[in-house]
């Protein structure tokens, strides 16, 4: 990628904090790297890109993001070859979803040279920051909010998008006890589900935290009209393995379009495994279950990458899964992203960008 192409003015800190990092301890979303990238909307355009040592923001009480959440995010990673360089995984389609998610949310779209040039410069910046160890990464987080100062319920006139980003550890500690949600519910169609917005994440967390209260790490959501069809998991699509086949839902706007999940389907398509993406009642699964059909369900996320399902709950009872075998389609497909990602595998499908 080359220097930034728009007037981007870099503040560097005085005092990095690296050398306080345990990089055998890293955890996951807590840890923050030196800089960060902010740009202002206002007068009907993007300004005032800076690079800044990251630190705290300065709002008005009244901020209109604060009060009616007009906030939108992404998630993305940044992973270290062996050769020490960086690679930085489909950014464009992070990029695209931001834009879609700012659409939905009545919020200005932020130009390409803006996303791409300011989080490269930050990247390479802060490149020391990257992790090296297996399954780690540089998380990655954009996200752009309504800065107006009023309390009238109107889109707000000004923005700030920030970038900042933090070295991070796997997600799960273990595969994850989910429970199939059967009352809360998600999204509905014609809502904000296909949008990374902070409210949707406000709205899990009651349901989730009942659900950790039963004993689950996460929850499956299902549709709003009737809870009979699988939608997704947590912050990750989910996916299923039966019949020699990868069968995953369908995305609409009540679901999230997860990268990773679009590029596993494109390597199942490329490894000559049948994938369907349709409408999935949680009735086929449990009987998939039952009747031993399942070979696996994992969830997708950048976060998590692929992350093994290890039982489901539905109506009180706990649905134990197949241990993964390791020539499984979910085991295999986890190394092979993971290959990708840190430059291992040669990226014949062109997602990862030096
Ligand atoms: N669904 C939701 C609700 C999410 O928050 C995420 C994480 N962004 C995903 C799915 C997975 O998306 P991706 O593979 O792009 O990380």
């Amino acid at each position: 990628m080359t220097a930034a192409t728009f007037p981007l003015e870099i503040t560097q800190t005085k005092r990095s904090g690296l050398q306080e990092v345990d990089f055998n301890n890293l955890g996951f979303g807590r840890i923050m790297s030196d800089h960060m990238f902010v740009a202002d909307y206002d007068n009907g355009q993007w300004q005032n890109s800076r690079i800044v040592p990251y630190g705290d923001l300065s709002l008005s009480p009244a901020t209109a993001a604060l009060h009616y959440g007009q906030a939108i995010f992404e998630g993305m990673k940044a992973y270290r070859t062996q050769e020490g360089d960086t690679l930085l995984f489909r950014a464009l389609d992070n990029w695209n979803r931001l834009n879609k998610s700012a659409e939905r949310m009545c919020m200005p779209t932020i130009p390409e040279e803006i996303f791409m040039g300011g989080l490269t410069e930050l990247i390479r910046l802060d490149s020391d920051w990257i992790p090296s160890a297996e399954g780690c990464a540089l998380y990655i987080r954009p996200f752009m909010f309504a800065t107006d100062p009023f309390i009238g319920v109107k889109p707000s006139d000004t923005f700030s998008f920030i970038i900042f980003t933090g070295p991070v550890a796997a997600y799960f500690a273990k595969p994850p006890r989910v429970k199939i949600e059967t009352h809360f519910i998600r999204s509905a169609e014609g809502g904000v589900g296909g949008a990374k917005c902070a409210g949707n994440y406000a709205g899990s967390l009651y349901p989730a935290k009942l659900a950790q209260q039963e004993g689950y790490d996460q929850l499956i959501w299902t549709d709003a009209r009737e809870h009979a069809y699988i939608e997704e998991s947590g912050a990750m699509n989910v996916m299923f393995v039966m019949d020699g086949k990868l069968v995953t839902p369908f995305v609409s706007d009540t679901t999230l379009d997860g990268i990773t999940r679009k590029t596993i389907v494109a390597i199942a398509h490329h490894w000559g495994i049948p994938v369907e993406e349709r409408k999935i009642s949680v009735d086929e699964i449990i009987k998939a279950i039952k009747e031993g059909q399942l070979e696996s369900a994992f969830g997708s996320g950048t976060a998590a990458v692929v992350s093994h399902i290890e039982a489901i709950g539905f109506k009180g009872v706990d649905y134990e899964l197949p241990a993964v075998k390791k020539d499984s389609f979910a085991q295999k497909v986890k190394d092979y992203l993971g290959d990708i990602y840190t430059g291992k595998a040669e990226d014949i499908f062109g997602w990862t960008l030096k």
